[in-house]
């Protein structure tokens, strides 16, 4: 044991370390995921089997059965390293979305591939543009590289691309919008963008982070890679882990030009996607009637929940995306946790600047149903205690 003294050294000394950090992560708060379902079962002594998750925008359909054959194919090789460059899944990709092979990289989900643009081209200080209430991963990455996180106020809880485009100086060197956004589910629209992206100067990265676009039946809704050939400084983003299905094995891509991909490709980790990820996600993207079902139950739960939450009064936010952000009243937090008692999994977004508002992940019609089902008790114990 050491003694009281050298103790208080250690502390000390481990103490140094945190001020030590690179400046920008002093300052980063981490990522807070959703619940897992083993926790609040170990936490209320419940059967797994009794708790609906709806917390972190997963596909409610279960892995595709096309998938896990591909998968079970790929176990032999575990032992190999997998292909670093995702030559096959890249091939299927390019040909998928009419692109380039060289436009594509791969990421270890598409946070990864975020990250991967932040390394690349910020240096301590320079700016990084993105909304209010945006994707979390955006000051994290930014935070990360010590880059300035450049946070411009949202408007009816959406993008405010004109403000954002006023905010651009010339230390800004990314932009990051998410269409539709994460948690709000607001989206921009084609003249929108359009109008945004001759603004911007060209020197300035603008990266649209699609990760639900897959979903969305909205006709005025952009396509990004539209934008690839007259924008050479437009960086798409997407993910397999949404409306493919494939959230745990963390598979994302961006589609860009070949110079940012080249750019991309140099900061990678050597083997950022495993094999069996890689066999995953090919074949999910082949899986159109997954594809299909996913939607269909996307839009049929979005509009369960809509009329269950306007059956009880409540306003929410309209989205695009597989999850619905709704105003309590009330503090979110205490909603969330008297629905936590009851078996419901759903999200505060309390760290994204919405302390009211709750966000809920579209289910199946059962799950959805458990939780419109708990949401009035729950709303009625949070709003006793509060
Ligand atoms: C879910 C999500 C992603 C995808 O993250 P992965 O790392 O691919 O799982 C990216 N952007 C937004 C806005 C999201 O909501």
């Amino acid at each position: 044991m050491p003694e009281q003294n050298e103790k208080k050294e250690w502390a000390e000394m481990a103490c140094d370390f945190i001020k030590k950090a690179v400046d920008g992560v002093q300052t980063l708060q981490p990522y807070q995921p959703g619940k897992p379902v083993s926790e609040l079962a170990r936490e209320l002594g419940l059967d797994e089997k009794n708790i609906v998750k709806l917390a972190s925008n997963e596909n409610p359909l279960g892995p595709s059965p096309v998938v896990l054959k591909a998968i079970d194919k790929e176990l032999a090789e575990l032992t190999r390293y997998p292909d670093g460059s995702g030559y096959s899944l890249k091939q299927a990709l390019a040909e998928k979305l009419s692109v380039n092979v060289e436009a594509i990289t791969l990421g270890n989900g598409s946070n990864d591939v975020l990250d991967l643009i932040v390394r690349g081209w910020i240096n301590p200080g320079d700016e990084v543009v993105f909304s209010e209430h945006a994707f979390a991963v955006y000051p994290i990455a930014t935070l990360a590289s010590s880059g300035k996180p450049v946070k411009v106020p949202a408007k009816d809880y959406g993008h405010d691309l004109d403000a954002m485009a006023a905010a651009v100086t010339d230390r800004t060197r990314i932009i990051f919008i998410a269409n539709p956004n994460n948690p709000t589910g607001t989206w921009l629209g084609r003249e929108a963008v359009d109008s945004f992206l001759k603004k911007v100067p060209d020197d300035v990265l603008v990266v649209l982070d699609e990760a639900y676009c897959e979903y969305i039946e909205e006709p005025d809704y952009p396509d990004g890679l539209e934008y690839l050939s007259q924008y050479p400084n437009v960086i798409i983003t997407r993910t397999f882990s949404k409306i493919y299905g494939l959230a745990s094995l963390r598979v994302g891509y961006s589609v860009s030009s070949p110079a940012i991909a080249d750019i991309l490709n140099r900061v990678r980790h050597p083997f950022n996607v495993n094999s069996i990820a890689l066999a995953a996600a090919e074949a999910a993207l082949g899986d159109e009637d997954y594809i299909e079902r996913s939607r269909t139950v996307n839009r049929e739960g979005m509009a369960q929940i809509e009329a269950g939450l306007t059956r009880l009064n409540l306003r929410f936010i309209p989205s695009l995306g597989n999850f619905i952000t709704f105003d309590t009243g009330m503090s979110g937090e205490a909603v969330d946790k008297a629905l936590l008692k009851r078996g419901v999994i759903i999200r505060p977004i309390t760290g994204y600047g919405l302390p009211d508002h709750l966000r809920v992940s579209i289910g199946t019609k059962e799950e959805n149903q458990t939780f419109l089902d708990a949401l009035p008790d729950a709303l009625a114990e949070a709003g006793c205690a509060t």
